[in-house]
């Protein structure tokens, strides 16, 4: 088969990619392909209904649980903050009037002090962070976005770059773009794409050497008919030493169900040896001894361990450091390479590297670079 022609192919349809493909459209660059390798879009952003099941962030829904990132801070990210307006969405901020509890020792009751609120305020979003997924692809022309396709190899051709690409059935179809926008952590595509010829080894090592933010993390989520921690003067928010989860916080989503979540604290490489049903029970048993018997029957609960995710986690990113570093280069300074090819997964931005914030300041970064050099 002869290969397909884009101007622009945007590997990866998390909030970065998404972000990119509206601004190149918005541009007037309609001829883009946007490639995600897994089933749906949306990335490290993940949402269960509340029902427990796993849910397509590009469908719009109110009654719907983060498993991935929950809030953003409008006052220091004004890009974002824009973007949320644009987009039409309704924020509100984090539920934290009460009392916290704080687990220190096994055995011990947990203390129960005056809650701290968070200054300037986290914000979420009304259907959760999939809202943003759902709206930017409404807005997207479907025909340009592939999902289920795995871009695997590119190879750097005279005024080109072919790439291969892979769909769920195994099959390979080659791509050709003149720009190429890598909207993945820099980690990943150090590491799973292969490029021909070599990237410089010194930028490869950057990349690797950028830990993807929150791969080593796993997210335990349960859902309640109503907040009843709420009528006992409790914030749900909750530090634990004993865990398994180490930081807890209401995540309710007003006009729909309530919610409790919390971070597991057990390491990557220890969660590998464990079920995950079992995990799950220990944190029901860890919220009923937070918040009572009524916490130990949810509706539904799910969990989410992003560090055995391959589409965002490498070998490197099982140990629990996983902090935020200052981004690598987006592309090669000289070489084949240099004129058509960026990074804009959110490690890339500068400002806010890992963050939502920094997936919309990078894509954008990115966008203008792309259409400067296509010009
Ligand atoms: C548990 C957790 C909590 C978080 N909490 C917050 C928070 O509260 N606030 C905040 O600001 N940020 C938070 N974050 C970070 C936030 O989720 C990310 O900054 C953001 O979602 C990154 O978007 P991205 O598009 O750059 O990358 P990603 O969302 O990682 O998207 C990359 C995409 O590339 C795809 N892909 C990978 N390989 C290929 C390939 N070979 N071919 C095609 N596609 C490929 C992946 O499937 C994925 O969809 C959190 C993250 C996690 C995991």
């Amino acid at each position: 088969m002869p290969p397909t022609l884009a101007d622009v192919a945007v590997i990866g349809g998390g909030l970065s990619g998404l972000m990119a493909a509206l601004l190149l459209e918005q541009q007037g660059t309609h001829d883009v392909a946007l490639f995600e390798a897994r089933p749906g879009l949306g990335g490290r952003i993940a949402s269960m209904d509340a029902a427990g099941a796993p849910v397509d962030c590009a469908t719009p829904a109110l009654d719907r649980f983060d498993l991935g990132p929950t809030w953003f801070w409008p006052d220091y990210q004004p890009q974002l903050a824009r973007l949320v307006r644009d987009l039409g969405l309704t924020c509100f901020e984090q539920y934290d009037r009460g009392d916290m509890l704080i687990e220190r020792f096994a055995g011990e009751p947990a203390l129960r002090r005056p809650g701290l609120r968070s200054a300037p305020a986290s914000v979420r979003l009304s259907g959760g962070t999939g809202a943003l997924i759902a709206a930017l692809h409404e807005r997207l022309d479907a025909r340009r976005i592939h999902v289920g396709h795995a871009v695997r190899r590119l190879h750097r051709a005279a005024d080109h770059v072919e790439l291969e690409v892979e769909n769920a059935r195994g099959e390979i179809a080659c791509w050709r773009a003149r720009q190429v926008l890598l909207a993945l952590p820099p980690r990943l595509a150090a590491s799973r794409l292969a490029f021909e010829p070599a990237l410089p080894a010194e930028l490869l090592r950057d990349w690797l050497a950028t830990p993807t933010w929150m791969a080593p993390h796993a997210k335990y989520v349960a859902v309640y008919e109503r907040p009843f921690w709420r009528d006992m003067g409790l914030s749900g928010d909750a530090q634990s030493r004993h865990g398994p989860l180490v930081e807890i916080h209401d995540v309710s989503m007003p006009g729909g169900h309530a919610a409790l979540f919390g971070f597991v604290g057990v390491p990557a490489t220890a969660r590998r040896g464990l079920p995950a049903q079992v995990l799950q029970t220990h944190c029901r048993e860890q919220f009923a001894r937070l918040f009572g018997p009524a916490a130990a029957h949810p509706l539904a609960d799910g969990l989410k361990d992003w560090a055995a995710d391959p589409l965002t986690a490498t070998d490197a990113d099982q140990d629990a450091a996983g902090h935020h570093v200052a981004a690598p280069p987006a592309r090669p300074a000289s070489g084949p390479w240099s004129a058509c090819l960026a990074g804009i997964g959110s490690e890339w931005s500068a400002e806010y590297p890992g963050y939502l914030a920094g997936a919309v300041d990078a894509a954008a970064r990115g966008v203008r670079a792309a259409l400067g050099a296509s010009a």
